[in-house]
């Protein structure tokens, strides 16, 4: 079994749709578990669609929007399917429903139930246009398989309970030879029925689920871009693809915030060795990168990743007294408390710095820290790592900018840099 994932981007329009099946037919005799994300920017949309409906403004404008684009695409990539029609009606219809009384339930329990509707919809459309060009699938709800606990828009795998539900629902699917499973990223379900998120981008974390618990040869992501590269090719022009490299560095890249790979997607491959395939669905022929338990091409090339929009905010006691474990306990007590993400952290004796994002959460916690401590903050600074670096490397990217801190270890350079005014 190889389990495929196709973002939002591949399934944009109905050329999209039509590609991942151009895709799926150079696999013909592979069992596949195709995840796919909702279309295009359909998230972003039903994110709006929740606000409206939470603040209690009209939702009809932008629902017939949504229902109207996806309609349209299922027209035009299965011209005659009455059962496919009518389900992708019946989702339109459910929402309409929802929006049309005052929600019940918490907000972020709202945000699920409305927003799962993207990837529902467009599992449909590729399973049915998939069928329509005469590769049979079943199309599967994801929620029957991932089960989660109950932490809206953020929930955590019951692994246990899904090793259940894949023995009782998903293995039975699978006599058919071959087998072509459809079915959804990002969503999946409480022990007692209630639908879940698993946090923005998480349909690589779900394939990878899926590829654990089913114990697949590989993962492929299929992007708009062919691969993993040492840089974000939309902000160097002289990026090169990463071919190879080990889960540890991925882990490591995608922590620092290259944005190719959800950083959670990689921990369960890497514990059942399944590797990770990244490439471009718009040049099939193109190799793409590789990523499995092997090192060895890890350092080859130096990598780097911008973090924009990062507060560097320096911490220090009111009395002049020396930072202390205790300090630091009651000061890491709160990020976590209020969920800021510390980026990068130093200390010296008098003053414990951290970079984050520069949110209103950020904010605010300042405020907070502030009642006990003197908060001091720069805004307007960029992040930059480098992985395996040299030193003509790093001067190239710090040159001419001010570094307001500095960080190195053996494989690991980090500068807070102020960010320069855009021209
Ligand atoms: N559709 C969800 C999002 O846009 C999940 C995903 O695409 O990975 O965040
Ligand atoms: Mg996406």
């Amino acid at each position: 079994m190889k389990v495929f994932k196709f973002g939002g981007a591949s399934v944009k329009d109905a050329t999209g749709v039509r590609n991942v099946a151009k895709v799926i037919s150079r696999f013909p005799d592979d069992d596949l578990l195709i995840v796919v994300s909702a279309m295009g920017k359909t998230t972003n949309a039903l994110e709006a669609l929740v606000w409206d409906w939470l603040a209690g403004r009209p939702t009809d404008d932008r629902l017939s929007r949504l229902a109207g684009f996806h309609l349209s695409v299922l027209k035009e990539v299965v011209p005659e399917d009455r059962a496919a029609f009518d389900d992708l009606a019946g989702c339109i219809e459910e929402l309409e429903q929802l929006f049309s009384r005052a929600p019940t339930v918490s907000e972020d329990q709202a945000y699920d139930q409305v927003v799962s509707f993207g990837e529902v919809m467009s599992t449909l459309i590729v399973s049915a246009h998939l069928r329509s060009v005469l590769l049979s699938n079943e199309w599967m709800d994801a929620r029957t398989v991932v089960r989660t606990d109950g932490l809206h828009r953020a929930a955590r795998v019951d692994w246990e309970a899904c090793e259940r539900t894949v023995a009782e629902r998903l293995r039975p699917l699978m006599a058919k030879n071959p087998i072509r499973i459809v079915t959804q990223g990002f969503i999946g379900c409480t022990a007692d029925g209630r639908t879940t998120t698993l946090g923005r981008e998480g349909s690589d974390f779900s394939a990878a689920i899926f590829a654990y618990l089913l114990d697949a040869e590989s993962v492929t992501i299929w992007k708009d871009v062919p691969g993993m590269f040492n840089a974000d090719p939309k902000l160097f022009p002289d990026t090169k693809l990463l071919a190879h490299i080990s889960y540890r560095e991925a882990i490591e890249l995608s922590y620092f915030g290259a944005s190719v790979i959800h950083p959670r997607t990689l921990q369960p491959l890497q514990r059942k060795h399944i590797p990770l395939y990244v490439r471009s669905f718009a040049d099939l022929d193109a190799p793409g990168s590789t990523i499995d338990a092997r090192s060895e091409n890890d350092s080859l090339l130096p990598s780097f990743i911008i973090k924009p929009q990062q507060l560097l905010i320096s911490i220090t006691p009111r009395d002049l007294s020396f930072i202390v474990e205790e300090n630091l306990s009651g000061i890491f007590a709160l990020f976590a408390q209020r969920n800021v993400r510390i980026d990068l952290m130093q200390n010296s004796a008098l003053a414990f710095s951290v970079v984050v994002d520069d949110t209103p959460r950020s904010r605010q916690l300042i405020e907070e820290l502030s009642a006990g401590y003197e908060v001091r903050y720069n805004d307007g600074c960029e992040l930059l790592t480098v992985r395996h670096y040299d030193e003509p490397t790093l001067a190239r990217l710090t040159g001419g900018k001010e570094i307001l801190l500095e960080q190195r270890s053996r494989t690991t350079a980090r500068f807070v840099l102020k960010q320069q005014a855009e021209g």
